[in-house]
């Protein structure tokens, strides 16, 4: 397989829509909650927004499509598919592909969000200022699912119609059309692409590395709340496949809940775990390895 690293190249259009993302939440939707007020309809699709597009990242693209670490049904799928697309975090083919490269090398120069190169390339620069290269031959098991091809092939379509269309028209119907496109468009937005960022910045930069001490990925559990429970990403790191992040009860880890919640009712099934020995063996290792590291 061929792959290749990141290029230097400014990308004019996202650095426009990110700018555009920064203004409208941090100026002009504080100016229109000054002047209108959040009514109960404004509010409850923004809410419905957040959770549905972040989830739709975190369980769908991330756990469910990158990593096997569960299996759904076909409408759980085209959810997902649905408000992943309106998240405009591109396909979930993309995603994953690019995802997949990222713990095959992380660190180095062929992760498409190597911490190595800072916190802001991490967080935003890769995407900015940087042109990223995919080669899908990694992705040739979810080539063959017809739903995530259909989402890949007409993902502006899909982008569009959940992203924009689906909020505008709720906006239009409850006679809130402009806070609709603040809220549950900008804002909504603006929280969900940071929380993904987070994940490659935050939780590679801060916090402990229980499990993998060679990974640059860190649990912490600010990180955890950030990113809708992706921020005990040293142990996701060294164990990928499972579909907890924050492995102990106590760990904040929504998705894992929300994966949890979707197997009890039926819609998914299969959720993969490491035995508690395999996990506990990995804790000790590398507990060794930082008692080493501090005498050496
Ligand atoms: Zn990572
Ligand atoms: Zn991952």
């Amino acid at each position: 397989m061929q792959v290749t690293g990141p290029r230097r190249k400014n990308r004019p259009g996202s650095i426009f829509f990110i700018c555009v993302l920064v203004f409208s939440t941090l100026v002009l939707t504080p100016i229109y909650i000054h002047q209108h007020g959040i009514s109960r309809s404004e509010a409850a699709l923004f809410i419905f927004y957040v959770l549905a597009t972040s989830f739709s990242i975190t369980v769908g693209y991330h756990r469910l499509f990158s990593h096997g670490a569960f299996k759904a049904n076909y409408f759980v799928q085209f959810l997902i598919l649905f408000f992943g697309a309106a998240a405009f975090e591109q396909s979930a083919l993309k995603w994953s592909s690019l995802h997949r490269r990222h713990h095959q090398y992380v660190d180095t120069d062929l992760d498409p969000y190597n911490i190595k190169r800072g916190f802001f390339y991490a967080h935003v620069g890769w995407i900015l200022f940087w042109k990223q290269p995919v080669n899908y031959d990694n992705v040739k098991d979810l080539q063959k699912n017809p739903l995530v091809m259909h989402q890949h092939e007409h993902y502006r379509l899909w982008s569009l119609t959940a992203g924009l269309g689906v909020p505008l028209l709720v906006g239009a119907l409850t006679g809130h059309l402009l806070g609709a496109a603040l809220l549950s468009i900008g804002a909504r937005l603006f929280i969900v692409l940071n929380s993904a960022f987070f994940i490659n910045s935050y939780a590679h930069t801060f916090g402990s590395r229980d499990f993998d001490p060679h990974s640059s990925a860190r649990d912490h559990w600010l990180g955890a709340v950030l990113t809708n429970g992706e921020g005990y990403h040293n142990y996701h790191h060294r164990f990928p496949i499972d579909y907890r992040n924050g492995v102990y009860w106590h760990h904040w880890d929504p998705s894992k809940w929300m994966i949890w919640i979707l197997v009890r009712l039926g819609l998914a099934w299969d959720p993969k775990t490491i035995p508690d020995t395999q996990i506990n063996e990995a804790r000790a290792a590398a507990r060794i390895s930082h008692i080493q590291a501090s005498q050496a």
